[in-house]
């Protein structure tokens, strides 16, 4: 490693979600005096965050209990919460005595997390925590014991061919007591983690789903803050599980998504058109037809829930937040278990420090994780993904459902524990045996194309800098999956146009627009022969979002 500027500080966080700023406001209040930096790869706080979102109040509650006389920035309570099957012409609401109560949320708020994340930043410094946005943290320091001891911010000012260029500054060692690693579904530095210490030994798998979100504003005359619809079947088909949300927020706006789930056979199967198909159904079309499209954005979300939750701490430091993975899949809330993670992970560090430590493993924290209301709620719902996964989504549905009415009346399930079988990147079959599926011409008013899309996730992405996709092998696209599976599956999978199998010369190549990343990690996830690595490109580079 080249000569770094080493700063010193008690604790370091990467990530400005609300698990890192949750755990950075915690340590502050319960002790003033430690010195806490969280670094942020947005160019502001919030700028990549991207949600549903309904936010079950139960964290922030934990973290700031009087957070509405402080204002914190939420939108309207929820009023009306349903459940839809759709057909492709068809809408079967679900009556809510069906849904178990593990399914819903009392007193869940309509949010934009980025909005609420940059509140928070601003609650975080005003109790002195420093926090440094366009900061990727791009490695760990590691000390002579083995022991993490804080991170390294990534290079500023090197060119695409590797070489410093005008304004190069070299990143920095942020040498901490602790750190902790809040970087949301398939963090960088918390897979290295896994690897280096071993974290998911005697784990499942981790499950993923890409979801896609835009923000429409609707007529008056069809909104209604507070509404909130999910939704499951079309336009996904049986073997592809996920589902459909609208959420009504203020000022005449909703939140249309879709999250498809990443264990999809199909290698022609496309995200981003599934969600085009989604908008248009007569459901969500009668909202949208009369409406303007304000902004558009995709992240994954985990989903194996408590079997694949790794080893949580390591010597220096913890994963916290969904670099952990604690999304509750089937009820689709994961941002109070952030709050509480992160909470958890700070009370274990104040702990630690008061006693003089520095640099050992928080042990402590995984019982106070896993013991407590946020492993209780990922064990009672283990269950039903697996049961998805297996039987597709009609009967994994109805199999999930039953799983959870029998955990809530006898606290047990007759399923035991069930596993995942494989990642997500060995679920695709070759389109000789699914198929290949096409998708009709984006309308132009509900469904869109790509290029139109990312353009409203605002990326900022300077070209002249190393490619951020890195490929092990680049000629693995071509030469091996291609052949194997009849198409590249990247093209279809990134919902932001970022790969492209184009003819050069009559042959095929293999092409990289990283411009266009929006950070969703479905690359580093899902390539059949893991041959992409996603690293966190120059600080402040990638989307821009508002109000997501
Ligand atoms: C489409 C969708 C819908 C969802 N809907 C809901 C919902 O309705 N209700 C609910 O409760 N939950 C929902 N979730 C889940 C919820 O958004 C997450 O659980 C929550 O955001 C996780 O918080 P986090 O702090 O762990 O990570 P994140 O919110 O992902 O924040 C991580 C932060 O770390 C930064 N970062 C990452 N890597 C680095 C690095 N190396 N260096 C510096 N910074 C870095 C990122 O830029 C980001 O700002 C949804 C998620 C998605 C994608
Ligand atoms: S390149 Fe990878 S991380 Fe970036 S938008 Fe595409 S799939 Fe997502």
């Amino acid at each position: 490693m080249a000569e770094r500027d080493i700063i010193d500080t008690d604790v370091v966080i990467v990530g400005a979600g609300p698990a890192g700023l949750a755990a950075a406001i915690r340590l502050k209040q319960k002790s003033p005096e430690t010195a806490v930096v969280v670094v942020e790869k947005a160019a502001e706080i919030g700028g990549h965050i991207l949600s549903g979102a309904v936010m079950d109040p139960v964290g922030l509650d934990e973290l700031l209990p009087d957070w509405r006389q402080l204002g914190a920035p939420v939108g309207p309570k929820v009023t009306r919460d349903s459940f839809h099957v759709l057909t492709r012409k068809g809408d079967f609401r679900l009556p809510n005595f069906m849904l178990p109560p593990l399914m819903q949320t009392h007193g869940g708020v309509v949010t934009s997390l980025g909005d609420l994340v940059r509140w928070l930043g601003e609650q975080a410094q005003a109790l002195g925590v420093d926090i440094y946005p366009m900061t990727a943290a791009v490695d760990v320091l590691v000390n002579q014991a083995g022991a993490v001891e804080g991170i390294v911010t990534g290079d500023l000012g090197v060119g695409r061919d590797g070489q410093p260029k005008s304004g190069y500054a070299a990143g920095i060692g942020l040498r901490a007591k602790y750190t902790l690693i809040g970087e949301g579904a398939r963090g960088s530095l918390a897979k290295q983690l896994m690897q280096r210490y071993e974290l998911t030994e005697g784990r499942s798998p981790q499950k993923y789903g890409l979801g896609i979100k835009e923000i429409w504003e609707i007529p008056d005359s069809l909104h209604e803050p507070g509404r909130v619809d999910h939704y499951l079947g079309w336009p996904l088909d049986d073997a592809t599980q996920g589902g459909g949300f609208v959420y009504h927020a203020n000022d005449r706006k909703v939140y249309v998504g879709l999250i498809t789930h990443l264990d999809y056979r199909d290698p022609t199967l496309s995200p981003f058109d599934e969600f085009q198909r989604f908008k248009q159904h007569k459901s969500v079309a009668r909202l949208l037809k009369g409406g303007t499209r304000l902004s558009y954005g995709a992240r994954t979300v985990t989903s194996g829930g408590w079997q694949s939750i790794p080893e949580l701490v390591f010597p220096g430091g913890a994963l916290i937040g969904c670099a952990a993975g604690f999304m509750n899949a089937p009820r689709l809330k994961a941002i109070h278990s952030a709050f509480r993670s992160g909470i958890a992970a700070a009370d274990s560090i104040a702990e630690a420090l008061a006693a003089g430590r520095a640099n050992d493993r928080l042990d402590a924290l995984t019982a106070r994780v896993m013991d407590g209301p946020v492993g209780r709620e990922l064990y009672r719902v283990r269950n039903v993904k697996p049961l998805w996964s297996r039987f597709g989504t009609l009967l994994g549905v109805l199999l999930g459902g039953a799983d959870m009415w029998v955990n809530q009346l006898f606290r047990f399930s007759p399923f035991g524990t069930l596993k995942h079988k494989k990642a997500d990147a060995d679920a695709l079959w070759p389109v000789s045996a699914t198929g290949e599926r096409t998708y009709q011409r984006p309308d132009g008013k509900v469904s869109f194309d790509r290029a139109s899309s990312v353009f409203l996730a605002n990326i900022a992405h300077d070209e002249d800098q190393p490619v951020h996709l890195r490929l092990a092998d680049p000629a693995v696209p071509v030469r091996d999956t291609l052949p194997a599976y009849g198409a590249e599956p990247a093209p279809n999978y990134c919902p932001a146009g970022v790969y492209e199998v184009v003819e050069q010369g009559g042959a095929p190549v293999f092409r990289i627009s990283p411009a266009n990343c929006v950070h969703c990690k479905t690359c580093d996830i899902k390539d059949p022969a893991r041959n992409i690595t996603w690293v966190p490109p120059e600080g402040g580079s990638g989307p821009s979002y508002s109000g997501m």
